[in-house]
């Protein structure tokens, strides 16, 4: 067996007792209830923001669960994946495997295969009413309504038949449409070469599937890669798809949820303004348009939605990237260790890169390579291999000890930015890099970090549990 027919690592055990990788969203309600990660709000919680409130607040601690939400038969669930080790714990493995094992699956994704027994066409829906079938929340104080926020979009090449697989924001817009925000990606592509030939680009809207999935539509790769055979490659399948009623479309059999429809040639209508991931509103303005013709469920369906701008927003656009961005760094650098997109730069614009230094002026090349291979980044921060770059905290050490800002600093005026980051122009404005590394040819005490010997050995859990209520008095004489 070559390297690459190799089944997925599983570090964390051996055997029958093995973690496997999550496969429905059923299966991860389970594995997260099981954990006390699943905290059950009262039933019938307001969709007009307090479903986002609970899930906002509960945002990296718990997922939530809704039963009937406004009195909705349908719950509602949210934050499933807000946290890297739950990540890691849907696909198998350990935290720090997280982006190599997402890149293997993006190198060599597994063909799904078709089923005729669907569970996400249980029940069958032609005519249409979108909030009176399914509980969509509204999230944010000045989002434009109802929006569906966790649908997996899928459409098809015309000219190739090959899926493309991601998430839009998707605004309600009437009982059978929905004004959709295109950005300049595969599924654009589609839909410019119908409307070119007049024709609608049909559609399907998956909603509630597995992390895996999720994730999978968030991978950086080429047109005409199918995401759902990078979704087979991180559940070690085949993913079980069943074809639309209304299209020639392919959808994980096993979704709680399908929205069947196409987008309509010429047609633009008002959609936003969206919360979004920078923590502010995206804007308001004419988008694309799809009519749903059909919408499946299964008996008992549960819908999933993600708050805009929160961690679980965040993080599933983030590790694609982080993967991508480490694959595309070691091509030139086989001395980057790892990379992290942090929290507080919103997952997209703050980049922090771990090196092994082998020469001075390194870092500054490895900041050029960052920033272009991602024109989202707008600030690099470089250190050295004692840095936990997971920990902010630590990287602002590191700053603040081995970085001089007229030596180590590099500003590049006027690149291409993100769109959403307010403070530039239109999308441009600078990039600033910062050199954290300590000097090669330091004397050996200067950059040597104090350590109290034994410190890590302590087991602080076991100290807490034992001493928590005894009188310290007591305790000195016996
Ligand atoms: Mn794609």
């Amino acid at each position: 067996m070559t390297k690459h027919e190799m089944p997925p690592k599983a570090k964390r055990g051996q055997g029958d007792n093995a973690p496997q990788p999550v496969r429905t969203l059923r299966d991860w309600l389970d594995h997260l209830q099981a954990r006390g990660r699943l905290a059950i709000i009262k039933p019938n919680t307001d969709l007009k923001f307090e479903v986002a409130a609970y899930a906002k607040r509960l945002d990296g601690v718990r997922a939530t669960l809704f039963p009937q939400p406004s009195g909705h038969a349908i719950p509602v669930v949210s934050g499933l994946v807000s946290d890297r080790g739950w990540m890691a714990d849907a696909m198998g493995v350990e935290p720090a495997d997280v982006l190599d094992r997402f890149q293997d699956a993006a190198l060599h994704p597994l063909p799904w295969s078709e089923t005729k027994s669907a569970p996400v066409q249980e029940v069958v829906h032609r005519q249409v009413n979108l909030e009176k079938l399914l509980p969509l929340p509204t999230h944010n104080e000045h989002d434009g309504g109802p929006y569906i926020s966790a649908g997996l979009m899928i459409t098809r090449n015309p000219k190739t038949g090959k899926q493309n697989v991601t998430i839009h924001r998707c605004q309600v817009n009437g009982p059978n449409r929905l004004g959709v925000l295109l950005l300049p990606r595969h599924t654009l592509t589609f839909f410019q070469m119908a409307e070119e030939a007049g024709q609608p680009l049909d559609a399907a809207i998956v909603i509630g599937v597995d992390p895996l999935t999720l994730l999978a539509s968030q991978a950086i790769v080429p047109l005409d890669q199918d995401e759902l055979e990078i979704a087979g490659a991180l559940q070690g399948r085949s993913l079980p798809v069943t074809k639309c009623l209304t299209s020639k479309i392919r959808v994980p059999a096993e979704a709680e949820i399908v929205v069947e429809g196409r987008f309509l040639p010429g047609v633009r209508e008002p959609e936003g303004p969206f919360g979004e991931f920078p923590q502010y509103y995206g804007p308001r303005a004419d988008r694309h348009v799809m009519e749903v013709t059909a919408v499946t469920h299964r008996k008992d369906a549960i819908l999933h939605t993600i708050v805009g701008g929160g961690l679980e927003h965040q993080l599933l656009g983030a590790i694609p990237k982080e993967a991508t961005l480490l694959a595309h760094l070691k091509r030139n650098f086989p001395n980057v260790l790892d990379v992290h997109l942090s929290p507080g730069g919103v997952m997209r614009f703050h980049l922090y890169v771990k090196i092994k230094k082998r020469q001075e002026g390194e870092a500054k090349n490895v900041m050029m390579g960052a920033f272009a291979g991602s024109f989202d980044l707008k600030h690099v921060t470089v250190v050295d291999d004692d840095v936990d770059i997971h920990n902010p905290t630590e990287v602002e050490w590191a700053v603040a000890t081995r970085f001089q800002a007229d030596r180590d600093l590099l500003i590049v005026p006027e690149s291409q930015g993100s769109r959403l980051d307010p403070s530039n122009r239109d999308g441009v404005g600078a990039k600033m890099g910062i050199d954290a590394t300590k000097p090669l040819k330091a004397e050996a005490m200067t950059f040597k970090r104090i350590r109290v010997p034994g410190e890590e050995t302590i087991d602080i859990a076991d100290i807490l549990k034992r001493d928590s209520g005894t009188d310290w008095r007591k305790a000195l004489k016996s």
